[in-house]
């Protein structure tokens, strides 16, 4: 699974560039590309792990190859989701090691919902598989149109938050690597 998201987020790498170009300082599609490949290179020594130590893996891999401050918060949401997670949790169990990540990235941040940042994409999916969904259209589709949702809104973190209302009319560009990633792993599971 995270080789197939890799492969989808380097496709859209200058997509990710010209919406950091618009309101950042443009380096989040290289730092995202950058990131998977490394990723890539380190995946075939985690796959005789347990899936909460391959997840632990994936996460320190991704805190320090991807750089920026995404970077930094997919790495810490991973690491904390792995350190709660058990190796074959029920949806209850996974549930509650995704809100502990939200929190480790909310904390992290200092962000919330409608800050204008990836956490507007990893709340409300996080929030929908709480409600028991797993429908993996239902995630995704939330995922994408909670990307969208950030076009509207006023940047109040991040690099975008020094535009002030200047940020509106562009999509976040952590909120758009943030739903393309939750798109490709509901991809794959319905396929797998
Ligand atoms: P940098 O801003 O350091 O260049 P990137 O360009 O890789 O880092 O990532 C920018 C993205 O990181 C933003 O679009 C936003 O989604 C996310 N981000 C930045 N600061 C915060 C924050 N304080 N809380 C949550 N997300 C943030
Ligand atoms: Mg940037």
């Amino acid at each position: 699974m995270a080789q197939s998201v890799c492969e989808d987020l380097v496709v859209i790498e200058s997509e990710l560039t010209g919406l950091d170009r618009a309101i950042g300082d443009g380096d989040h599609g290289l730092n995202i590309a950058r990131g998977c490949e490394q990723l890539k290179l380190n995946l075939p020594k985690f796959v005789d792990l347990e899936s909460a130590d391959c997840l632990m893996q994936i996460g320190q891999t991704v805190l320090n190859q991807v750089g920026g401050a995404a970077g930094a918060l997919y790495g810490s949401f991973l690491i904390s989701v792995a350190r709660h997670i058990s190796d074959s949790p029920g949806l209850e169990a996974l549930s509650a090691s995704l809100e502990q990540g939200l929190a480790t990235v909310e904390g992290l941040g200092k962000s919330g919902c409608g800050d204008k940042t990836l956490v507007d994409v990893l709340e409300p999916v996080v929030k929908l598989i709480k409600s028991g969904s797993t429908d993996p259209v239902a995630i995704a589709d939330c995922a994408t149109i909670s990307a969208l949702a950030t076009v509207q809104m006023e940047a109040r973190r991040g690099r975008a938050a020094y535009l002030g209302p200047r940020s509106i009319g562009h999509m976040d560009p952590g909120a758009r690597s943030c739903s393309a990633i939750i798109v490709s792993i509901c991809t794959y599971l319905r396929s797998h």
